[in-house]
């Protein structure tokens, strides 16, 4: 394997050929509790004619509740239920994208993934698949998407990966995990509906929160840190404070995470993430833990690094009373735990922001065996 091939996340606010970076923003989001309702007038426009439907991938977690029943479907639209048990796959995305071709003769109208990190990378990677050709492998990278995809709507049900206004859609391929960075795969439109993540379980609350937390800890303490980066990253800093130590009625609460997520995640598309980024890929690549999670293991033991941050993690986790799971790596191979540390060091731009370019001087392969054995 080579590691150097897996790294999933871009540069600092600078490109090697062209100056700062040019990033493209979502150019439409609607915010309110209840906004979802407004999904049919937005679509409406965007609907080409009868045979072009509008495509939602939806969480199956939502099987059967009310929300479907509010889904405006028109036409030939199709809705399909997709399980978020795994991160999404490289596959996965060529045989919806096969079944839709198979089964409709026009371009669908529109594709609207509803669910977490999960489902919105999905739908980005669907919706840019209909309209180039090949295997969503192919495409894992930077840049390589030729044509825009075909228009995508984001609807997070859970908040903090960012991953409804990032630039990349993130997968599992055959041989690597990596996005698909492009500035095609943003979403055209983005529906920020706080009362759709009413019915997320406390603990998943806290491990996708946390993402976000993390994200801006990495970005705030990062050397790539600039005022655009840094603008978005305070003011998520602060809402997840309020979130997470203060003592929010649910409604706000719930508001507050959504934009504090969405603040996250501009503020690391124009820095970079850190150190628990860089364990928790790791961890992720040999053992499969989710994200959210994966960050948590690795960001408790990281106070040397980040130590005011980690002090507030802890004191959110007691808060909660959040159990994380322990002896992870306990009975790693020689050979798995050298996998998973070659993983995380290969992640150069997270730790060039972290710790500087000389990052190689603070940071061995001891280094990081000592922390991932304590998870
Ligand atoms: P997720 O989409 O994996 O969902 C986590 C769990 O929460 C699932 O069991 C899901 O069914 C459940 N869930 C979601 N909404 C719910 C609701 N309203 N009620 C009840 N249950 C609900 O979680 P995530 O943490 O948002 O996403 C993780 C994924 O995001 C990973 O695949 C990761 O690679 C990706 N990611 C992408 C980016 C990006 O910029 N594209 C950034 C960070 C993470
Ligand atoms: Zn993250």
């Amino acid at each position: 394997m080579d590691v150097k091939k897996n790294i999933a996340v871009s540069n600092s606010n600078k490109t090697k050929s062209s100056g700062y970076k040019n990033f493209p923003m979502v150019p439409r989001v609607v915010f309110g509790r209840g906004s979802f309702d407004q999904l049919g007038d937005i679509l409406l426009p965007k609907r080409r004619n009868a045979e072009a439907p509008v495509i939602f991938l939806i969480d199956e977690v939502f099987e059967g509740d009310d929300l479907v029943t509010r889904v405006p479907l028109m036409f030939n639209d199709k809705i399909i239920f997709i399980s978020a048990d795994e991160e999404p796959k490289t596959q996965q995305v060529d045989v919806l994208v096969t079944r839709i071709r198979e089964e409709y003769s026009e371009l669908p109208s529109g594709i609207v993934g509803i669910g977490g990190g999960t489902l919105l990378d999905l739908a980005k990677a669907v919706a840019l698949m209909l309209t180039n050709k090949g295997s969503a492998q192919q495409y894992q990278g930077w840049d390589l998407i030729e044509k825009p995809g075909a228009y995508h709507v984001g609807i997070p049900t859970i908040s903090g990966t960012g991953a409804e206004v990032s630039r990349t859609a993130v997968l599992l391929g055959p041989n690597r995990k990596l996005g698909i960075n492009s500035d095609f795969t943003p979403f055209d439109q983005v529906i920020l509906d706080p009362d759709l993540t009413k019915g997320v379980p406390r603990d998943q609350w806290f491990y996708t929160g946390m993402d976000c937390f993390i994200h801006c800890v990495e970005s705030l303490n990062g050397t790539y840190l600039n005022a655009f980066s840094q603008s978005y990253g305070e003011k998520a800093f602060d809402l997840c404070k309020e979130v997470f130590l203060g003592d929010l009625p649910a409604e706000e609460s719930r508001d507050k995470l959504m934009m504090a997520s969405w603040h996250g995640g501009m503020s690391i598309a124009y820095s970079q993430v850190g150190v628990a980024h860089a364990l928790s890929y790791g961890l992720s690549y040999v053992l499969g833990v989710k994200h959210g999670i994966g960050n948590c293991l690795v960001f408790q033991h990281l106070k040397e690094y980040y130590p005011e941050g980690v002090e507030l993690f802890h004191r959110m986790r007691d808060k909660h009373r959040i159990s994380l799971p322990t002896g992870l790596c306990e009975s790693l191979s020689e050979t798995e735990m050298d996998t998973m540390i070659a993983v995380s060091l290969s992640m150069e731009p997270l730790w060039e922001n972290a710790l500087g370019a000389s990052w190689r001087e603070r940071i061995s392969h001891n280094t990081l065996k000592e922390i991932f054995l304590k998870i």
